[in-house]
């Protein structure tokens, strides 16, 4: 007799945050049987600051789960301030693929938001388990994975697809044999900590030469401020401070010197967390029986706060793909190769605006390409706007 611990499922996905939880969501919104699987438990926290682009909040929008992101007190972020070369420039968010509002929500409280969703959708979401291999066939396919519970009893979960949604370290990923098909060079450090005591005028975005900060306010009055900046720069002062958190302020104070004086009026509520290099990598998205999705797939320097969104896109593009094979409306092949070529097509432009971030040109070129970012996103923001909503008719008649 099969037990709980011993299950098999149209689809088993590792990792329940933003790429997985969405992952899971959809394909139960879409009927299919599914398990997720994270060793974490929710709500908890996990590096990363938290902006989501227009074409993340379309997403959000979408699947229905923007209003309660804003209910959960995420304040609606509806002016962005540039500052560069000694100018400020504020506009508001227009209004454009049917959202006219960015927001930043802290991680604990959005991917809780988006496993809760995956759950009331049916998918059997476990937590506390840690995902140790892949299974396979005689012929080498993908058939399940097994891990172990808080507690240390074997899990053993089948399924027709294992989805690897367990990000830049990726198990599912190591196991499969999944190729790393492009590496660009090493981006840079990304760092942040919370404040609150202040006002903060919606987001704001500080260029300097080698440096770019930003103030991303979030719930409880609070905003994340980041740092991002090549990495040897970090090194450099984190190795002469006598903290993480001196070494912060330095990097703040010679990034957005006007920000780092209006902090010295605010409270830091946090400790400095982030990391001080990151690559720039694409693996295969696809293989036998299995897929990767969100970072285990692609990641990218934060410099252009584009993770989460690029994790709402793939999760909706994987899940159409699998609901195909699936339900036998395209062979398997077929729907995965679409998959793999869909993801691959839709990052291009922003990754390699990414790179090139990353790379800190000088000030004028660092704007233009973050001009060239804000047009790439509402490219992808329009686009994911005029799809049909994965589930919407079978929840429109549940
Ligand atoms: C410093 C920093 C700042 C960032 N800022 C932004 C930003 O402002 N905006 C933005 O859009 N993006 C940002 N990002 C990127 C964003 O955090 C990621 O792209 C996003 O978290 C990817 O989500 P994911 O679901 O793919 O993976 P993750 O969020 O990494 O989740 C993976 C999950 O898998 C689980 N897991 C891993 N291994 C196993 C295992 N063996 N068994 C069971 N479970 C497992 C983990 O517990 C985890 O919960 C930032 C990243 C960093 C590092």
């Amino acid at each position: 007799m099969r037990t709980a611990s011993q299950s098999r499922h149209d689809v088993v996905i590792v990792g329940a945050r933003v790429a997985g939880a969405a992952t899971a969501m959809l394909l139960a919104r879409l009927g299919h049987d599914v398990v997720v699987v994270d060793q974490a438990s929710f709500p908890s926290d996990t590096v990363s600051t938290h902006a989501i682009a227009r074409s993340g909040v379309v997403q959000l929008r979408r699947w229905g789960l923007l209003d309660p992101v804003l209910d959960s007190g995420a304040p609606a972020i509806r002016q962005v301030t540039f500052h560069a070369g000694g100018e400020s420039v504020t506009r508001t968010i227009r209004h454009k693929a049917e959202v006219d509002l960015v927001v930043a929500p802290r991680r604990y409280v959005l991917d809780t938001i988006i496993a809760a969703a995956a759950g009331r959708a049916g998918a059997d979401v476990r937590t506390g388990v840690t995902v140790t291999g892949v299974q396979r066939d005689g012929r080498g396919r993908v058939t399940g994975i097994y891990g172990h519970d808080r507690a240390g009893a074997a899990i053993d979960l089948g399924g027709r697809y294992v989805i690897g949604a367990d990000g830049l370290s990726s198990r599912v990923a190591r196991s499969a044999g999944a190729a790393i098909t492009q590496v660009r060079p090493a981006g840079g450090a990304a760092q942040y900590a919370y404040y609150a005591g202040i006002p903060w005028a919606g987001m704001e975005l500080f260029v300097a030469e080698r440096s770019f900060a930003g103030v991303f306010p979030t719930h409880d009055g609070q905003a994340c401020i980041a740092v991002c900046t090549p990495p040897d720069a970090a090194k450099a002062v984190r190795r002469r401070a006598g903290s993480r958190e001196e070494a912060f302020g330095e990097l703040l104070a010679r990034s957005a010197p006007q920000l780092a004086e209006r902090l010295r009026h605010a409270r830091r509520t946090s400790p400095v967390q982030g990391m001080l290099r990151q690559p720039n990598q694409v693996r295969q998205a696809v293989g036998p029986g299995w897929a990767l999705v969100g970072d285990a797939g692609y990641y990218r320097d934060a410099v252009t706060a584009h993770g989460i969104s690029d994790a709402f896109r793939d999760a909706e593009f994987l899940a159409v793909a699998l609901d195909q094979a699936l339900s036998g409306g395209a062979e398997e092949s077929t729907a995965l190769a679409c998959y793999q070529q869909q993801r691959d097509q839709a990052l291009r432009e922003i990754f390699e605006i990414t790179c090139r971030l990353a790379a800190y040109p000088p000030v004028p070129a660092f704007t233009g390409l973050q001009k060239q970012l804000s047009a790439a996103i509402d490219k992808q923001a329009a686009a994911l706007a005029a799809r049909p909503v994965p589930g919407e008719c079978l929840l429109a008649t549940a």
